[in-house]
Formats: structure tokens, sequence, C-alpha cells
């Protein structure tokens, strides 16, 4: 009887999955394997929400695989070491896997095939698992990657998607082969505590919700922040608990006028895979450098410690850093104004910020962070990178009655909007009676330094 391993990673549901599709087609039974790799926990990857989300995403794995006759086999380890003793253990001939993108992914695929190789196995990876259009499908005349996202959204919407690969109806898993416990969302600790449940199930629930509840008005509320109208589905897009290719095709059935906005959207996460593709240093390292002399943990300890625990004096700035750390998530309006208020209002390393924002966001993700952080700071892809962001115009426009403020900040939930955008305008008396810091940085000094500090380089 022939067995096929096949590898979960950032791919975890049933459904549109090319890897366990090409598995099945391939042997009469397998062995379907999620490793705890350590070398995520070394790199700082598996951070408490993600772990707690994690565990939620195997359950609902294992359970849908026991449904169709299998299980998970979950494993902890080196990866490429506990899939070459899963393999020798069932005789496999084959592994599939998802095809990933990041430099330490790629590394680790390498090393993978590698062991399997000189074992006389032999490792199939399958696109379009974890993006809808993968990296180098796409390239401009001149480059290896599009650095601009109009031109590449304009290509990206007029590629034809590959279909959509229903779910199996029956697994069949050697016996013999065993894995240990599957981790509980219960044992992790430091987890948000408004973090949402994961796993396939829940992330096609909050599909099928989101499209009779958001999507239509998508496009006019997107950046509301108080109305809370985007899908929230970032984090099952990184765990791969949804396929985006499966989500696009839906999302273009659904003919409102919410799809495309969304859509569009949806499209970001392929392009910064494919800059992050093409430039893999660009996770750490900025993409188009400024020669940015940016403040640092020595020289801002006092500004970035009140911005991580949002007490900044800037109340839409507060409330945001206060939902990262209940929810394990922010609004992308709210990334967006905090992000700008770290790396140009009070200058300090965009890094630092990323580095935050990974430890607590559970669709924290190594492209789609470390990019849209430099988008923000000015050393990516934006093509106005010195525009800096006032967090008292926004507040007004995208939290116009002060709700979103409210919510997260209730030492100001006296305060009527529009003052509770500048608390620190009320009179004398009004203002003392408020358990409230006084703003860190007046914004025009804010603004001359960052200014000062680009231009310096002209
Ligand atoms: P929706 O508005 O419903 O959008 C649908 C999907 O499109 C999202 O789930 C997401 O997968 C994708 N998407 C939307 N906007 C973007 C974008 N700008 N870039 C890439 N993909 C996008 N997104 C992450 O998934 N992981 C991150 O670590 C991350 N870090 C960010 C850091 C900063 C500083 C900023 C400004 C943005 C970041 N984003 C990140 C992008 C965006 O803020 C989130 O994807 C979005 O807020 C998730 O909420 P949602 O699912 O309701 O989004």
């Amino acid at each position: 009887m022939s067995v096929s391993v096949v590898l979960f990673t950032s791919d975890l549901r049933v459904h549109d999955h090319p890897p366990l599709r090409a598995a099945l087609d391939s042997a009469d039974s397998v062995v379907p394997l999620f490793v705890r790799d350590d070398a995520v926990a070394a790199a700082g990857f598996a951070t408490p929400n993600r772990n707690a989300f994690l565990a939620d995403c195997l359950a609902d794995l294992d359970a849908s695989l026991r449904e169709r006759g299998g299980r998970l086999v979950v494993r902890s380890g080196d990866l490429a070491t506990e899939v070459c003793r899963a393999v020798t253990e069932a005789d496999a001939d084959e592994v599939h896997m998802a095809a990933a993108h990041s430099r330490f992914a790629v590394r680790r695929e390498d090393r993978l095939r590698r062991a399997l190789e000189g074992d006389g196995r032999r490792l199939f990876v399958h696109d379009a698992v974890t993006v809808a259009v993968p990296p180098g499908e796409l390239t401009p005349a001149s480059s290896d990657h599009f650095a601009v996202f109009t031109p590449y959204y304009r290509r990206w919407a007029q590629t034809r998607l590959r279909g959509v690969a229903g779910a199996p109806r029956r697994v069949g898993v050697p016996e013999h082969v065993k894995g240990e416990p599957l981790p509980a969302r219960a044992d992790v600790p430091g987890v948000s505590p408004g973090l949402p449940a994961g796993g396939e199930s829940e992330g096609r629930k909050r599909v099928t919700a989101y499209w009779g509840r958001g999507l239509a008005a998508y496009d006019d509320t997107r950046d509301d922040l108080a109305a809370d109208a985007t899908s929230r589905l970032s984090a099952h897009l990184h765990f791969g608990t949804l396929s985006p290719v499966e989500l696009v095709h839906r999302a273009r059935r659904q003919d409102t006028p919410g799809a495309e906005a969304f859509v569009r959207q949806v499209a970001w996460r392929d392009f910064h895979r494919q800059v992050l593709a093409a430039r893999p240093a660009a996770a750490r390292d900025d993409y188009r450098t400024k020669r940015d002399r940016w403040r640092s943990e020595r020289t801002a300890s006092a500004d970035i410690e009140a911005w991580r625990e949002g007490r900044t004096g800037y109340p839409v700035i507060d409330a945001a850093m206060r939902q990262l750390r209940e929810e394990g998530w922010m609004h992308n309006r709210a990334r967006l104004l905090t992000a700008s208020f770290l790396a140009k209002t009070l200058y300090v390393d965009w890094r630092i910020g990323a580095a935050h924002f990974l430890h607590w966001l559970v669709d924290g993700d190594v492209a789609n962070n470390q990019l849209n952080w430099q988008w923000v700071a000015g050393t990516g892809t934006d093509s106005r990178p010195n525009r800096v962001l006032n967090p008292v115009t926004q507040a007004r426009r995208y939290d116009p009655d002060g709700a979103y403020v409210h919510r997260w900040v209730p030492e100001l939930r006296g305060v009527a909007a529009p003052a509770v955008h500048e608390p620190w305008k009320l009179p004398g008396g009004d203002r003392a009676a408020l358990d409230y810091p006084d703003p860190v940085v007046h914004l025009s000094e804010g603004l001359d330094r960052f200014r000062r500090a680009r231009g310096r380089q002209d």
C-alpha cells in the first residue's frame, strides 16, 4: 500500500488544499502532519496570541480529518528531522507541502528537500496555497517584481485564478503512525483576553456572515474606526484556514459594490509577498533607504514605552494600542495612524514598532507587517514617503463621535467629541480631573523633527 505525507504549515484547512489533494491522488493513504517547529519558536514567531490561535486551528483540522476517517499527526522538534522520521515510519515515497516565500520558509524548504532526497524520497511543493497569485508570476518589463501597487493590481485583477478544489470525502491514515497530544489554547499563557477563536470552521462561518453583514458597504465603512466593519479575516488568511483563491472567487460572485474594493485589499497580501520574495532582506532592512538616523530604545525609551502602553496623550493612538493588546488585532486605519505616529511623529525606528506589532498581532505576518511598516515609515513602496498622518484630524474624520476612543480609553468616556480627540485643550479644571497623560510631544515639534531629518539627506 502506498503512502504520502502531507505537511501542513500555513494552510490549516481541508477545503481547497492542493497538497492534500495531490497526496490523496498519488497514494492509497496519507499522513497529515504538522510539526511544531523549534526554529519558528527560536525566531520569535511563536507568540502567545498566535500559539493560542494555532491550537484552535490544529484542533479544528484534526476534527475535520476525523470526520473523513483520518486524523492529524502532530510532532514537535526540528522540521526536517520530524518529517523524515514520519516518512520512514509510514514508509512514504512522497511529501507534499505548500510553497512559502519568506527567506526563513525558503531555507526550511531547501533543507527539507535535501534531507528527503538524501533518503530517496521526493518533495512536491504546490503553488497558490497561501496566496492567490504566487510571487514571480507577474512581473513588469524592467524588473523582477512590482514596486508600485496600482500597476501590479491592474495585472493581478486580469489574472485567471486556478479553480477551487473541494474538500476530500475520505482521508485514510495508516494506524501505526502516531503523534503527540494536540496543543490546547487554555495552556498558552499571556494571551489577549479578546482573542478570537481560530480554525477553518470558524473562518468559513465568518466569511458567510460577512457576505451577509458587511461586504456591500465595505468601501464606505472600512475606514470607520468605531463601525469595525472590515472582515477580520486576516488571521484566517495568515494561518491558511481560508484559501485566498476560494475567498476571491466567492467575493467576486457576491455581485455587490463592496466586493471589488475587498478583493483589491486582499491583493495587497500578494503584492507584499512578491516584494519580499524578490527582496528578502526587506524584512529587516529599508527597501528604499532614506538614510534615517532613527531614535532608538536608547534615545527614546520613554516615548516608545508610552506608545506601547497606549499612554501617549493622543486618544486615537492610545485607543488603538490598547485594542492591540486586548484583542491581538487592530483596525487597518488605526495601524496606519499608530505606525505613522511612532515612525514619523516620534521619529523612532520602524523596526521597533514592527516587532511590537509582530508580538501581539494574531495575523502577524512577516511580509504584511514589515512591508506595511515600511510603507508608513516612507522607506517602502509608498510613492509619498514623507507624508505624516495627523492623529487629531484623522481621528475627527474616522472617529467623528469619539466612539472608538470611548471604547478603549475609559478615562475619556465623559468627554464628548470633538473635545475627546484633544483633551489637552479642555478648560483647566476639567483637564485636571482626567486621569489621562499630557501629549508626549507637540505635533508641530514632531513634524519639524521629521522634516529636518528627512531634509538633511537632500
Ligand atoms: P479587511 O479590510 O477585511 O481586508 C481583507 C483582507 O485583505 C485582510 O484580511 C488582509 O489579509 C488583506 N489586507 C487588507 N489590507 C492589507 C494591507 N494593507 N496589506 C496586506 N494585506 C491587506 N496585515 C496582516 O495580515 N498581517 C500583519 O502583520 C499586518 N501588519 C500591518 C502593519 C501595519 C503598520 C499596517 C498599516 C497594516 C498591516 N496589515 C497587516 C494590513 C492590514 O492592516 C490588515 O490586514 C487588516 O487590518 C486586517 O483586518 P481585516 O481582515 O478586517 O481586513
